[in-house]
């Protein structure tokens, strides 16, 4: 076994017809796509692997407003990042920041960090892109998608053009976003994927956890679908302590019929306008799911989380970024995997890539 230079995906070079050699070394492939972008641009895929034997662990935010800025004071204090670039179209805005977060460098494990541009991008391990214009309160997350498709169409290129290893997309509608910055980037797919529904579950797992009265780490469940109005909630997968949550509920004796696990996931899926309409912005949770991902990629943890990425006929969809439980590691996702959905839920699962299909299909990017 080998490792594709372009995709990072595991390839049994006896298995696969994709080969080439360059500067005497032969690299092979796991499909004619990754064969064709190495021989179009060697050294550029060369670059990463270098890179990757290097331990300096150097992340890029692109827009440093309340989610980019926290992500950083969240990232600084978790000590697993050497470089921190902020870099927002508002200079002043990413200076002030850096300034106070300098500040706190007595106080935190070292690291390097500063107000940047584009070409920090270069030598970055990952670049977080929350950029762009963010919801305003009662307007949905789709509404918003117009608006940041064009930011995108400045700012992705630029990022890609710098050539960094992982570009982690946030700005909402993220699922959009994310197909737009695949799109845009013309990057593999396991090396562009957004934020998707890693907060929800989050959510989830802190609601239940509440409601179960256990940690919170013990409940393992997962919000998949959009990052959005059209999710839904694995009840069919959820565990307790390894105990299904159907059992579980039996033998706990607290209240938690259909009508509560409505109401409890209700309070999932409305949770950012809620906390939108009486803060203005939501930026805590969302920064400790970034420091998640980025952690899952930078120590190659092999994290499953729920990331937007683009399906290519898992569960049934093509062609939309989507979020279920992938397998995280330094060279992206490394594999989708299968829930084995019940009937209802696939059904919501598709709605859900339906809805997404229709607003790329209006967007005209498909
Ligand atoms: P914000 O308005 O505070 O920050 C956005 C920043 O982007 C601003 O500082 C702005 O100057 C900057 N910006 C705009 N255009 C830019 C460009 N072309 N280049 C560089 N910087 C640019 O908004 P926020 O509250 O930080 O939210 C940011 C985004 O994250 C929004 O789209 C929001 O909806 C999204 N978000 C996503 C999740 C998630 O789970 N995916 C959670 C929370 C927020």
């Amino acid at each position: 076994m080998t490792r594709d230079p372009v995709c990072g995906m595991s390839v049994d070079e006896s298995e696969t017809d994709y080969h080439t050699t360059y500067s005497g070394e032969k690299y092979s492939f796991c499909t004619n796509r990754c064969k064709q972008s190495f021989e179009h641009d060697p050294e550029r895929y060369l670059a990463h692997i270098k890179a990757e034997g290097s331990d300096l662990r150097k992340v890029v935010v692109i827009g440093a407003g309340q989610v980019g800025s926290t992500y950083a004071f969240t990232l600084m204090n978790s000590g697993i990042v050497n470089h921190i670039v902020l870099v927002d179209t508002n200079r002043n805005l990413a200076e002030g920041n850096v300034m106070d977060l300098r500040h706190s460098l007595p106080f935190v494990s070292p690291v390097q960090i500063d107000a940047g541009s584009y070409e920090d991008c270069r030598d970055a391990d990952l670049v977080v892109v929350t950029a762009g214009a963010s919801q305003k309160p009662g307007e949905t997350r789709l509404d918003l998608v117009k608006k940041n498709a064009a930011i995108f169409g400045d700012i992705i290129p630029k990022i890609a053009a710098e050539n960094p290893h992982i570009i982690l997309i946030v700005t909402n509608p993220v699922d959009i976003l994310t197909y737009v910055a695949l799109k845009l980037s013309g990057y593999p797919m396991n090396r562009v994927f957004g934020s998707g529904t890693v907060l929800d579950t989050a959510r989830f797992r802190s609601l239940l956890a509440k409601q179960c009265e256990v940690d919170s780490h013990n409940v393992h469940g997962f919000i998949i679908g959009e990052h959005g109005d059209s999710e839904l909630p694995v009840w069919s997968r959820l565990t307790v302590g390894g105990v299904p949550f159907d059992n579980y509920c039996s033998f706990c004796g607290l209240a938690c019929g259909s009508s509560d696990r409505d109401k409890l996931f209700g309070k999932v899926k409305n949770a950012a306008y809620e906390i939108i309409e009486k803060k203005g912005y939501t930026s805590h949770a969302i920064s400790h799911a970034l420091v998640r991902i980025t952690g899952a990629v930078l120590r190659d943890e092999h994290s499953i989380l729920t990331v937007s990425s683009l399906l290519d006929g898992q569960y049934g969809v093509k062609d939309v970024c989507l979020s279920v439980p992938a397998i995280i590691s330094k060279t992206g996702i490394i594999r989708i995997l299968d829930l084995q959905l019940n009937e209802s839920e696939e059904r919501m699962f598709h709605e859900s890539a339906k809805n997404l299909s229709g607003i790329l299909r209006e967007l005209d990017i498909q």
